[in-house]
């Protein structure tokens, strides 16, 4: 008997642990739900423009529904389309990959100051997330604070010239409003110490590379083979970007052309006047689900009347972790799943979703995969569409 599990999220998690449930049991049901009419959560919406590359996976995930006879399910918010209790009671497991959708708060005072901006608003915004507000207005001299891999995402598209942006998807709209931005210099501040700093080498080898860009690093680490300091070395363009280590935002205030923010450094508290301040310091849950009673519930185990919870992904382990990782945790639970569940034939499974209105499938994410591959400029490999009625339309057209 084979079991029925739902995987709410398409993310990376929730594709990784489809791909290995149906590896090891190719007779289960299984289905990815999504609040969005398109799957690969951040995928499509996080992972950086200019890195087809790392984008590629999406290939080996459509696979998951052309070959491994997953179903999609878009267009589908649990907890407000269907309730998560409604989904229990039809599947065998249901398992929560719905990401972080939020931004972590700075925690400090003025943090929430217009002018303040989350990594996770700002990149919704510049790959076109339909949920996305629109663009800010950074100014000559935006402040990023963090120095993970998404800080450094963030600072070298905003390095890019046209030019160094071809091959990406990065939208027209985006395009025009980095061009308009006019920014001078780029501030990045870490609290540790430049030798802690959480970003990856390859990408600081690549900031290296632009052509815009000049590397300045107060603090230094010592080894002057680092990758920040070898990219500082190599890089000689027009436009300042200044690391700062070891400094602590402390209070942000307003002033007449943007932010004032106070900072504690080794030498003391200094002042930088910021035009927008960029927060890269990790995300939190949107609040639509109680992530912590959930993951404790997931713990807790087996309740009966109700399909086995799971939790996966950033929604399980917070902020931490890239696609390799997803991978491996969707392989573990998958075996822990499988081992753990009892299939009911009393069950419906994918039959309970099937009268939901204005839920799309795999085909229609196919037919707008097309569309925008097809729409491409000549620099760009897709013109994602942006509106959510945009995205809808190929149902739409398919039931008119
Ligand atoms: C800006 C950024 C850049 C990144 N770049 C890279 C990179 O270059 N390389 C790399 O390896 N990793 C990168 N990462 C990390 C990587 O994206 C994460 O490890 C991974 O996306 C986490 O997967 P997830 O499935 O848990 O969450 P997500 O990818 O966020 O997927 C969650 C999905 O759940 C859906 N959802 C949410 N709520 C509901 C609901 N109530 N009902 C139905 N569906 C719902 C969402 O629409 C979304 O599709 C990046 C992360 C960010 C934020």
């Amino acid at each position: 008997m084979s079991a029925k599990i739902a995987i709410v999220g398409s993310g990376p998690a929730g594709c990784y642990t489809a791909q290995a449930l149906l590896k090891r049991a190719p007779e289960a049901e299984v289905d990815l739900i999504d609040a969005l009419p398109v799957p690969y959560g951040l995928v499509r919406y996080g992972v950086a423009a200019d890195h087809q590359g790392t984008k590629g996976v999406t290939r080996q995930f459509d696979r998951l529904f052309t070959r491994q006879g997953a179903r999609f399910f878009g267009n589908l918010r649990i907890g407000q389309d269907l309730s998560l209790a409604d989904l229990r009671q039809a599947y065998d497991a249901v398992v929560l990959a719905t990401g972080l959708g939020a931004d972590l708060r700075l925690g400090i005072e003025g943090d929430d100051l217009p002018g303040v901006i989350g990594a996770a608003r700002l990149t919704r915004a510049l790959y076109e997330h339909p949920d996305a507000a629109g663009l800010p207005d950074l100014g000559a001299h935006p402040v990023v604070i963090g120095t993970g891999n998404v800080a450094i995402d963030i600072l070298r598209l905003l390095a890019k010239t046209p030019a160094e942006l071809h091959g990406s998807d990065l939208g027209p709209g985006p395009t025009a409003w980095l061009a308009g931005q006019g920014i001078r210099q780029i501030t990045v501040l870490g609290r540790s110490a430049a030798e802690a700093a959480r970003f990856s080498p390859v990408m600081v080898k690549e900031l290296g590379e632009l052509s815009r860009i000049d590397i300045q690093v107060q603090n230094p680490a010592a080894d002057p083979e680092e990758a920040l300091n070898r990219a500082a070395a190599a890089s000689h363009g027009p436009l300042p970007v200044v690391f700062r280590f070891a400094t602590r935002p402390l209070t942000l205030a307003p002033r007449p052309e943007g932010l004032a923010l106070t900072v504690e450094t080794p030498e003391g508290r200094d002042q930088i006047a910021a035009t927008s301040v960029i927060t890269a310091i990790g995300f939190d849950c949107d609040g639509a689900l109680d992530r912590a009673g959930l993951l404790a519930e997931a713990e807790a185990g087996a309740v009966s009347g109700q399909g086995r919870l799971y939790t996966a992904g950033w929604f399980r382990t917070g902020p931490t972790g890239a696609l390799p990782q997803c991978r491996e945790e969707g392989q573990a639970l998958a075996a822990r799943l499988l081992a753990e569940v009892t299939p009911d034939p009393a069950r419906p499974g994918r039959a309970r979703l099937a009268d939901l209105p204005g839920v799309v499938d795999f085909d229609h994410w196919a037919q707008i995969d097309a569309h925008e591959r097809a729409e491409a400029a000549p620099d760009r490999c897709r013109r994602k569409l942006a509106r959510r009625d945009e995205l809808l339309r190929p149902a739409l057209s398919q039931n008119a």
